[in-house]
């Protein structure tokens, strides 16, 4: 029996579903899939992190005496050419989204393909209500999981010690700029291992559920790049924190649960990817050039365009600020929360198919357990609370350095500012909130 081990989105040897269900000849593969890589724009900071992930993963196969074949090509001929050499079956990690569930049925066709759930905690399709329908409300959910969420341990996968690395060419190594990539640098966080930045934020966990929404401090764990490319798994996240038995933990735990909340729905509810899950049909704004201003950072709104030039420039925004962009795009602008799910895709250096879609849902009031209609964030009194000083703001428009912080916080307030060239608001916030609470309103009235 020669089994292939695809690694794809868990690129540790820890905790790994992998190597704990190969059973001894085994290959570990990585592929760098055309049919993504070909959408992707060639400074796109992602791959820069894959490849150097990949890097570290081979070096750490090798330290347990395996190794790491790398391929640049599309999965289906590389599995054509494993077949033919005699490889029985593959070992690989679960996703849901319709790209990954196509690929794999695909390979299937070729050779057989054994699947795990390695980059979440929760299988999604052993964990259903009392009338076996799936949980559509977040807190019911977690309050379900008790079991779970208050132990103080899940128990990782231990890798099996007796494999074999089959005899194989495991030299190739694509580089980037023959991938059609360019290599980029990366925020100094993600120069870390996933270890090294749960140690770090271990100091500040008991402040997190007071200061996570203020966006100018640095309060979060920063892990879910590390997560979503599975150089830590959700479990090791979870017994780290667990470990040291500090109930202030609680709120995080919390946290790495909507993670498993809204791959849940996903699974459940495969037609949320491209629907709204609510059912609602809603007539959105195609006014183009409101969608271009919000992705470019140009809305006349200091904290909107501010959250949009830092992840235009880094890949990056803090939950509180994706929540109010978010909000403001869908309501104040009424543009269709899937243009904005798609922006973020391409840019988020976290992206994760679920927790984007789902949260989305969430700030348009379309998802499953969502924001109520009525509830649209005002820009400038999240401003005036969470960055009162302008201290994020400035950090992104150095020009402002010596503006008054209360000038971000009203309506055209910098541009009251004569020697200040900034432009005006694109919106009224006011009516555009009550705009979109109508439409809503009109909307569910027809429908429900
Ligand atoms: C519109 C929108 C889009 C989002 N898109 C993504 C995405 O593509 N990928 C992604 O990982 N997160 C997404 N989030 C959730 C959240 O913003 C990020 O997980 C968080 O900012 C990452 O920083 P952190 O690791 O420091 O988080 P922490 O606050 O330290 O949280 C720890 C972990 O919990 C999980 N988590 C926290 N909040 C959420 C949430 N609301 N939903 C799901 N999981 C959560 C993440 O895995 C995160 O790493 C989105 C939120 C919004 C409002």
């Amino acid at each position: 029996m020669k089994q292939v081990l695809w690694f794809r989105r868990d690129l540790r040897v820890e905790d790994s579903a992998l190597l704990a269900n190969a059973i001894k000849d085994v290959l570990p593969i990585f592929i760098f899939d055309k049919n993504i890589l070909k959408n992707l724009d060639k400074n796109d900071k992602r791959i820069t992190f894959v490849y150097k992930s990949v890097l570290e993963l081979k070096k750490k196969l090798q330290g347990l005496g395996l190794d790491l074949s790398i391929y640049y090509d599309e999965p289906k001929n590389v599995f054509t050419k494993l077949k033919n050499d005699n490889f029985d079956e593959v070992l690989c990690s679960v996703d849901f989204d319709t790209y990954a569930k196509d690929r794999d049925k695909e390979i299937e066709s070729i050779i057989p393909v054994k699947r795990f759930i390695d980059s979440f905690i929760l299988n999604p399709n052993s964990h259903l209500k009392k009338d076996n329908t799936p949980y559509k409300v977040f807190t019911p959910f977690y309050k379900s999981l008790s079991m779970i969420t208050q132990s103080n341990n899940i128990q990782e996968y231990t890798h099996n010690k007796n494999l074999n690395k089959v005899d194989f060419d495991y030299s190739s190594f694509p580089t980037l700029e023959e991938m059609g990539f360019e290599e980029q640098s990366l925020p100094d966080y993600l120069y870390k291992g996933g270890l090294e930045l749960l140690e770090e934020f271990k100091a500040k966990v008991n402040k997190y559920q007071d200061e996570r929404d203020f966006f100018y401090i640095d309060a979060s764990s920063k892990i879910s790049v590390h997560l979503r490319f599975g150089l830590i798994s959700p479990k090791q996240v979870f017994n780290y924190f667990k470990s040291f038995n500090s109930t202030n933990c609680e709120s995080f735990i919390r946290e790495i649960f909507w993670r498993e909340f809204y791959n849940y729905i996903l699974f459940h509810f495969p037609h949320s990817e491209f629907n709204n899950l609510n059912g609602l049909q809603i007539k959105w704004n195609e006014n183009e050039d409101d969608f271009l201003k919000w992705c470019e950072g140009k809305t006349g709104i200091p904290i909107i365009d501010a959250a949009m030039i830092h992840l235009n420039n880094t890949g990056l925004m803090h939950n509180r600020l994706r929540m109010v962009v978010a909000s403001f795009l869908t309501k104040n602008l009424f543009v269709d929360w899937k243009k904005g799910e798609e922006y973020f895709a391409k840019k988020l250096l976290d992206y994760e198919a679920s927790s984007n879609i789902g949260s989305w849902q969430w700030s348009s009031s379309t998802g499953a357990d969502a924001s109520p209609y009525f509830r649209v964030f005002n820009p400038y009194t999240q401003s005036q609370k969470f960055d009162k000083d302008g201290i994020f703001i400035k950090s992104i428009f150095s020009d402002f350095e010596n503006i008054e912080p209360k000038l971000f916080h009203i309506e055209n307030g910098l541009q009251s500012n004569l020697f200040v060239q900034y432009p005006k608001a694109i919106v009224d916030i006011k009516l555009s909130r009550q705009r979109a609470i109508d439409k809503f309103k009109e909307v569910k009235n027809e429908q429900f």
